[in-house]
């Protein structure tokens, strides 16, 4: 992890102050590994510092007429460019910024209401909730008819069932471009082809892919797209929604006129300027990170597979993300896994998570129908360019004990050893 991730020689203010060993064990860990990055990467110190003039020097409005406002304005429009060129396209003014990629799957979502004589949505089973709560609203409040469209057990869409579902009653479809939980790429060129030969829009979540994965909007014929600056170690709170020239936007956030009628409120310009630069580090580096990353993830992956028994990995593991490796460990416990990874200093995530008492498999899980002893034990390790072979090391090193651990408290590894024991 980089320095500033360690407990010593922080001179960061700001990361001090959340720093994770201020509430865990500070002397036991003096170096963090950070292995939850489809949560979130850190920011990117030369992000940081595009961005700090924004807050005191150049902190204009961008609609003010007078220079502050004209320097913000001009900011803004760059940040544009980079965001654009980093999707493969060269007009800027098809992007529309807005707080994150939540805000931008609500306003794609609801175009869905537009679309005169259509009142039908199509999405996956395993999209995030920032797509399905959406859908649950529409369906329950505005009469849409959603169609779920499932995965099989390496979480690829059921296209059969797609391309059945489209019709003449279909305004949108939207399948995300890839997961955030298994990583698995969903093929999207091909899936907007087949909504537009329904005459469907096709927007997708690609949250977890930009920055990660090449995405050209001009070979890929989608109308909407929905990016988040703090997945591609941009800040937090700032994304955007792509949309393509000529697709009618009918804005969700209303009042002035800012993002030209399609997203009003004063911009969130240091924001803004943070993501445009992420947007430049990341296409400058794509290829040379994505090489390394894949390299590290599938040297973890690989060890994990060989050291520790009854485990396997999830997802369309030919076809992913780079950094993302989700594992279940069958007849261990998840969160009992990670507490202890965290107490070990590493920071992982799991595939389940305590629901009213109970432990229950995420909803990606339960569509890929992992069976439940081995969803309870899933975890999701998920890499970033601030990532180093040493700290793979360190967690090949203590997870088989942390799993071992986890498995001995757990009912299903207790079930299946007096199964083995009267066998
Ligand atoms: N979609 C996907 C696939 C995500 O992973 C996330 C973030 N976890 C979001 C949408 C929401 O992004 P944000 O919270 O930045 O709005």
């Amino acid at each position: 992890m980089a320095p500033e991730m360690s407990a010593q020689g922080d001179d960061s203010a700001g990361a001090d102050v959340a720093a994770p060993w201020r509430r865990t064990a500070p002397e036991a860990i003096t170096h963090w590994v950070y292995l939850d990055n489809n949560a979130t990467t850190r920011t990117d110190p030369d992000v940081v510092r595009a961005m700090l003039p924004f807050f005191t020097q150049s902190f204009g409005n961008p609609s003010s007429s007078h220079d502050f406002g004209g320097v913000a304005a001009g900011a803004i429009a760059e940040a544009r460019r980079q965001a654009q060129a980093l999707l493969g396209g060269e007009q800027a003014d098809e992007i529309v910024f807005t707080a994150g990629a939540t805000e931008a799957n609500n306003t794609a979502l609801r175009q869905a209401l537009t679309r005169e004589g259509r009142d039908e949505l199509i999405v996956s089973t395993v999209e995030h909730p920032a797509v399905l709560a959406v859908c649950a609203d529409l369906e329950k409040h505005c009469g849409v008819r959603i169609c779920r469209i499932g995965v099989d057990g390496r979480g690829r869409l059921d296209i059969p069932a797609y391309r059945r579902a489209l019709g003449p009653r279909t305004a949108l479809a939207s399948i995300m471009w890839a997961n955030n939980e298994t990583g698995t790429i969903f093929p999207v060129s091909e899936l907007a082809k087949m909504a537009h030969e329904a005459g469907a829009l096709f927007h997708s979540d690609a949250t977890q892919a930009v920055g990660r994965i090449p995405i050209d909007v001009e070979s890929t014929p989608i109308d909407m797209l929905s990016l988040s600056a703090h997945k591609f170690h941009g800040p937090k709170g700032v994304g955007a929604l792509y949309v393509r020239k000529g697709t009618k936007l009918h804005p969700l956030v209303r009042g002035g006129r800012q993002e030209r009628g399609r997203r009003a409120g004063t911009e969130n310009v240091p924001g803004i300027v943070g993501l445009g630069a992420a947007a430049a580090l990341a296409r400058a580096r794509l290829v040379e990170d994505s090489t390394t990353i894949a390299r590290l993830r599938d040297g973890l992956e690989r060890a994990l597979l060989a050291t520790i028994e009854d485990c396997f990995a999830l997802g369309d593991v030919e076809n992913r993300l780079p950094g993302t490796c989700a594992i279940a460990f069958d007849g261990a416990e998840s969160e009992e896994a990670l507490l202890n990874l965290n107490r070990a200093g590493i920071a992982a995530s799991a595939g389940s998570a305590c629901a009213s008492g109970a432990i229950e498999p995420s909803h990606v899980l339960r569509a890929m129908r992992v069976p439940y002893a081995a969803a309870i034990g899933a975890l999701r390790f998920s890499l970033s360019r601030d990532n180093t072979q040493a700290e793979i090391d360190r967690v090949v090193d203590v997870l088989p004990r942390i799993v071992a651990a986890s498995r001995l408290g757990s009912p299903f590894a207790m079930r299946r050893r007096d199964v083995e024991s009267t066998a």
